[in-house]
């Protein structure tokens, strides 16, 4: 009797794109084995390294990755970068299919003069400082300064907006980077802007997070009462003016705040287009040109200035070309049809679509491309990670596999504060160690 073929399929990225790629190829009842590779000896991507780290009920997602990463049919393979240690090609002559699920890590530039000057971040970097990725860990901001200004009216911005108003006692309750935790500590930030081309109406923030600003322990959220008292378009779906309307009431209320109010303020200003970021040898203020939209055109100056001691870019994110890959028009993802790149190459995630939409839907990215993959590739005799291994050996590759990862978290668990669920392992080094990866 010949034993049944299994289909060899490896995962690039271990976020939660790839995770939910690999749970649905499992599920689909065909024989398979799933390799996830990992840049980084830690799994779970953005759930780990890019959501706000005092939202932890999000990160909750990662005890069902885990579950699939300890499922038999699938391999954490930590540590190996896909063109560092093995080659794209290599993995598609070991394997029947590969899924790339690595990601969009790149700022999308602001293009405008002195967007280059020291004090200005872009969002990826700086969420990667607080929360502890180790290509950001000596990002070091120069926190000093009394005002910071957030570019962009994404749920990104409303992230840093509200880290960075947190309290001490609010940030000891989360996983933050101690690193990040003792500067937010020191800094002396009191007003921080958070800026929006256009009007309040069309700001992308969901509102459970925007009403989540109103309830900061040591900050007052404050908007124009004039700029927020405008109405809505008529041409909207019902969802969509309901949504908007939910936010517009919440910057109504804002704008009742008081705006002499004891500690931090964080304002919303809408109709504001970056035109310039001044200073001599670091940023000092951020100059605006008013949108015409703005109902205070005509009474106020068309163009203004904001002081500012730092300045974070939170304007979205643009794809980075993988191994030679194509990317689409406007930079956004790879170029593919509905997730295929090529017979055996498929993508999924924010890679796939463009930076945009929640942690679940990749697992609608997940089901369609493991249906897809058992249509078009069928299980033959590739070897899958035994073909690689003495490569990976050559290269020197220091594998960190899951129980590897599954020392590191129990190490940052047991090392976290009271009521911090961890403490982060901020660099490779500690990270391997930590996991005992020789
Ligand atoms: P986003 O939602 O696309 O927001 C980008 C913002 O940048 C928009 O307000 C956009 O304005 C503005 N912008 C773009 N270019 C600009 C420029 N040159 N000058 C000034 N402003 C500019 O992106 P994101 O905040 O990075 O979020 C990415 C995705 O992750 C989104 O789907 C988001 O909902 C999701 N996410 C969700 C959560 C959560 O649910 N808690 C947390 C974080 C992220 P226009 O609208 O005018 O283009």
């Amino acid at each position: 009797m010949t034993a049944t073929p299994i289909l060899q399929i490896a995962v690039v990225g271990a976020g939660p794109s790839g995770f939910y790629a690999a749970a649905a190829l499992v599920a689909s009842g065909t024989p398979c084995q799933v390799d996830i590779y990992e840049r980084l000896p830690s799994p779970y991507g953005l759930i780990r390294a890019g959501v706000a780290p005092d939202h932890q009920t999000t990160k909750s997602i990662q005890d069902t990755f885990c579950e699939t990463a300890q499922h038999p049919a699938v391999r954490f393979i930590g540590n190996v970068e896909i063109g560092r240690e093995i080659s794209l090609d290599d993995l598609r002559s070991a394997y029947d299919a590969v899924v790339l699920a690595s990601g969009v890590p790149e700022d999308a530039p602001l293009e405008i003069e002195g967007a280059d000057l020291p004090g200005v971040h872009g969002a990826a970097a700086f969420v990667g400082w607080y929360n502890g990725h180790p290509d950001f860990s000596d990002l070091a901001p120069d926190l000093g300064g009394t005002s910071a200004l957030i570019l962009g009216n994404g749920n990104v911005a409303l992230d840093v907006a509200r880290v960075l108003c947190r309290t001490e006692r609010e940030l000891a309750a989360t996983d933050i980077a101690d690193h990040a935790a003792a500067a937010l500590a020191s800094a002396g930030l009191t007003r921080i802007h958070v800026m929006g081309r256009r009007g309040p109406a069309d700001a992308k923030f969901t509102n459970v997070e925007l009403r989540e600003i109103g309830t900061l322990e040591g900050a007052t959220a404050l908007a124009d009462p004039a700029q927020v008292s405008g109405e809505l378009p008529n041409d909207l779906s019902p969802r969509d003016r309901r949504m908007r309307a939910k936010n517009l009431d919440c910057f109504r209320s804002f704008a009742e705040n008081n705006p002499e109010a004891p500690g931090r303020h964080l304002r919303f200003h809408f109709h504001a287009r970056p035109a310039a970021i001044l200073g001599t040898d670091r940023v000092e203020a951020v100059r605006f040109t008013r949108a015409p939209e703005d109902p205070r055109s005509g009474s106020a100056p068309d163009t203004f200035d904001i002081p500012a001691d730092i300045v974070i870019t939170s304007i979205g994110y643009r794809a980075r070309s993988f191994s030679g890959l194509p990317l689409a028009e406007g930079a956004r993802a790879l170029a593919n049809e509905d997730g295929r790149i090529d017979l055996g190459l498929y993508v999924v995630g924010w890679l796939k679509r463009g930076p945009s939409g929640k942690i679940a839907t990749n697992r609608l990215d997940g089901d369609s491309i493991a249906e897809r993959i058992v249509a078009e590739c069928p299980a033959g005799d590739a070897p899958g990670l035994a073909a690689l291994e003495s490569r990976l050996t050559d290269s020197g590759a220091r594998i960190a596999d899951f129980d590897h990862w599954l020392r590191i978290d129990a190490a940052e668990v047991a090392a976290a504060g009271a009521n911090a669920p961890r403490r982060k392992f901020t660099t490779v080094s500690d990270l391997l160690k930590a996991g005992g990866v020789t």
